[in-house]
């Protein structure tokens, strides 16, 4: 792949100034920072930025490159007329590059109380479950701080001395003098692993931990209303935190399993009930069951296949409780397919009585046109 141009990297034109680039570049590695920025591709331009930057700034590299083009200072080609010892961020403690750069202000230092993961689980609900709420019961594996130690993994406060090798700082930094001035490089003391601290004698619960794993019940309160794919959070159920830190939180996405008979499309719900032909034709009365108990529902004269009732209020409570849906009732007309001798006559005699009028087909029929 063809290098991109250095000052189309840093979107500035050939003839800015050392303040100009500077700023540009300050703006942009903020811009595509790989940890601030989890756009796929931001950490290819955050490195194309660095490499122009390095050139850019330094005014012998940047006569070069002006001169030459990528063949007069090529970081990667060896003997290359600019070659410098390459230097990726992985190399750098994003904190120091970013307290040297911008002055500082989200340095993060490793021992610092941090907060645990969140942690994910999901429950199946039923249908009623979901209409009406539901409080379960689960159990969980979550480590706790150690009571004992406060999570600090020493028997007592005296045991707790500054790591010798780190100073107590969690880091080894080293000097580094690049063509951006003088840098610290800063990596995680292998010693104490960041905290700073080293123990003399373990805490005896923990076995120098700092936490300890229990089982608890955690009560999951489901409220009426709610649907699938919706989260609950439960704080502090996560997984544990460093240095001390609280736990994450633990998130219950909500899979609300389908009823046999209710379908549910917002608050309101439907259901399908079969009639048959006659009841249709002459109208009747029948109780139709409900999430909240059966209700009696009249059914006019002449209602057609697939008609639509409403029973007001009868479907499920908003999340909120503030307002409560309808129920649907959809009409399933049944035309019979087997009939007794008596009621064959009977529909013949119906059939008679029709053959004195036009029928619908007829009528059908006869406004019918192909085109
Ligand atoms: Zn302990
Ligand atoms: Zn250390």
């Amino acid at each position: 792949m063809a290098k991109r141009d250095y000052y189309e990297s840093l979107e500035i034109d050939k003839n800015a100034s050392q303040d100009e680039i500077k700023k540009a570049y300050r703006k942009l590695a903020k811009k595509y920072h790989p940890d601030l920025n989890k756009e796929p591709g931001a950490e290819e331009k955050f490195k194309a930025v660095q490499e122009a930057y390095e050139i850019l700034s330094d005014e012998s590299k940047k006569e070069l490159y002006d001169r030459y083009g990528h063949a007069g200072v090529d970081p990667s080609a060896a003997g290359g007329a600019g070659g410098f010892g390459g230097f990726g961020f992985n190399e750098f403690d994003v904190g120091d590059i970013f307290s040297s750069f911008f002055g500082g202000g989200s340095r993060t230092y490793s021992n610092a109380p941090r907060k645990g993961e969140d942690r994910f689980l999901r429950m199946e609900i039923s249908f009623i479950e979901a209409a009406f709420g539901i409080k379960r019961s689960i159990i969980l594996n979550v480590d706790e701080q150690c009571s004992n130690c406060k999570g600090s993994g020493a028997e007592n406060k005296s045991d707790i001395e500054d790591c010798s090798t780190c100073k107590g700082s969690g880091k080894i930094r080293t000097q580094q003098r690049t063509m951006f001035g003088v840098f610290e490089t800063s990596n995680t003391c292998p010693y104490c692993k960041g905290s700073g601290k080293t123990v003399k004698n373990k805490c005896n619960t923990c076995k120098g931990e700092g936490y300890v794993q229990k089982k608890v019940t955690v009560e999951v309160d489901v409220p009426a209303g709610i649907s699938s794919g919706q989260q609950l959070r439960i704080s502090g159920r996560g997984d544990r935190g460093l240095n001390g830190g609280p736990n994450g939180d633990l998130y219950i996405e909500i899979v609300v399993s389908r009823h046999k008979h209710f379908e549910r499309k917002g608050n309101d719900v439907y259901i399908t009930i079969p009639i048959s032909y006659v009841d249709a034709v002459l109208g009747t009365k029948v109780d139709v069951p409900t999430i909240h108990g059966d209700v009696e529902v009249e059914i006019p004269a002449g209602v057609q296949n697939y008609q639509k009732l409403r029973i007001k209020g009868k479907g499920i409570k908003s999340l909120k409780g503030s307002s409560i849906g309808d129920q649907y009732v959809i009409l399933d007309i049944a035309v019979p397919n087997k009939l007794s001798k008596s009621e064959k006559d009977l529909y013949m005699k119906l059939r008679e009585q029709e053959q004195s009028k036009e029928t619908l087909f007829e009528k059908f029929k006869k406004t019918f046109k192909l085109k």
